[in-house]
């Protein structure tokens, strides 16, 4: 399934807030998060129920589905390994904006060839777990 930048935006956030132990997000916290307006974050969330990635309850908050929190892992591992990329292979220093670039280009293929690489690190710089892929065996 080929997701939109912005799509993987919202499954990153979603995925974090669980990190944090909690199921669900509320809106106003998810527009915050993504920089956005509350009105257009239940439009796309709207959208990604439809899809079948979030379940939206109206004043209770949105929650990742498994097929959501599947593609979210994803996107959360190509994170944290584009960050390793970037520190400890290119030596350079990893900013946000770079990582946000990367992230959603880098394939699954680059990914298992820089965890391989790195020889499967657990934590990201910041200290985040990074979802086990297929190369870690
Ligand atoms: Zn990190
Ligand atoms: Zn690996």
């Amino acid at each position: 399934m080929q997701l939109s930048e912005n799509v993987e935006e919202y499954l990153e956030f979603l995925y974090m807030v669980e990190e944090k132990g909690r199921k669900k997000a509320r809106i106003n916290e998810v527009a915050e998060g993504l920089g956005i307006s509350p009105p257009s974050a239940v439009q796309m969330l709207q959208k990604m129920e439809r899809d079948g990635l979030v379940k939206y309850e109206v004043r209770v908050g949105v929650a990742l589905t498994s097929k959501g929190r599947n593609l979210a892992r994803n996107v959360i591992r190509n994170h944290r390994l584009a960050e390793l990329l970037l520190k400890d292979i290119l030596g350079i220093n990893v900013d946000e904006e770079a990582v946000c670039a990367l992230e959603h280009h880098i394939s699954g293929k680059i990914a298992n060839a820089v965890c391989t690489r790195l020889n499967h690190p657990r934590k990201c710089p910041h200290g985040n777990d990074i979802p086990l892929g297929s190369c870690c065996k």
